[in-house]
């Protein structure tokens, strides 16, 4: 669990409920000690800075292109992007996933919005979404595949080995599938 800044509380309630052993990961040697990754939702643009000022952001690169699996939601999508869209100045990502995102896609803070979503991976039941100043996934470069897409064609979900970038927080709506995808590949790599 990267725990430089966002909704770490969050999603290692969902992880610890799931049975997992989490830690709490800011330097390079306690990513060493993981087995996988979860990148919080909060603010992309601070998670970079952060990640930079605390040398996380080659070890993190070479995690990802080791093949350590890795969930990205929200502004953790946005760290798995090879291209970002509407980043600030200087802002810059692990990369990954062979996708273009774009920032804030959705409007203000106020203009957040809950969905129902289908994601055949995860099996019939549609998940339950919340969007809170997400980004979209503009395109999809050959390498990564569409998990789920709103029902305007919008791509919210994707996937690439065994990466997984999420544009909405499935941690705060009781949504656990997803973490569950993540630690079977997790226990999958022990
Ligand atoms: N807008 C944020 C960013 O650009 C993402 C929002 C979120 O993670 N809920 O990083």
């Amino acid at each position: 669990m990267l725990a430089l800044q966002g909704d770490v509380r969050e999603h290692a309630a969902v992880l610890t409920g799931l049975g997992a052993d989490v830690r709490l990961v800011r330097r390079p040697e306690e990513l060493a000690a993981v087995d996988g990754l979860v990148i919080p939702g909060g603010e992309s643009s601070v998670i970079d800075k952060l990640s930079r000022i605390f040398g996380m952001q080659e070890p993190i690169r070479a995690a990802i292109q080791d093949g350590m699996p890795v969930l990205g939601t929200c502004a953790g999508l946005i760290m798995l992007a090879d291209r970002l869209v509407d980043a600030i100045d200087g802002q810059e990502s692990f990369g990954g996933l062979d996708v273009t995102v774009r920032r804030n896609a959705f409007g203000r803070q106020v203009e957040s919005f809950e969905a129902r979503l289908d994601v055949p991976v995860l099996g019939a039941e549609p998940v339950h979404a919340a969007f809170i100043r997400g980004p979209v996934i503009e395109s999809v470069g050959e390498a990564a595949s569409v998990l789920a897409a709103l029902d305007d064609g919008r791509v919210v979900a994707v996937e690439q080995g065994d990466l997984l970038g999420l544009s909405f927080h499935p941690e705060i709506t009781g949504e656990t599938r997803f973490h569950e995808l993540f630690l079977s590949r997790v226990s999958r790599r022990q």
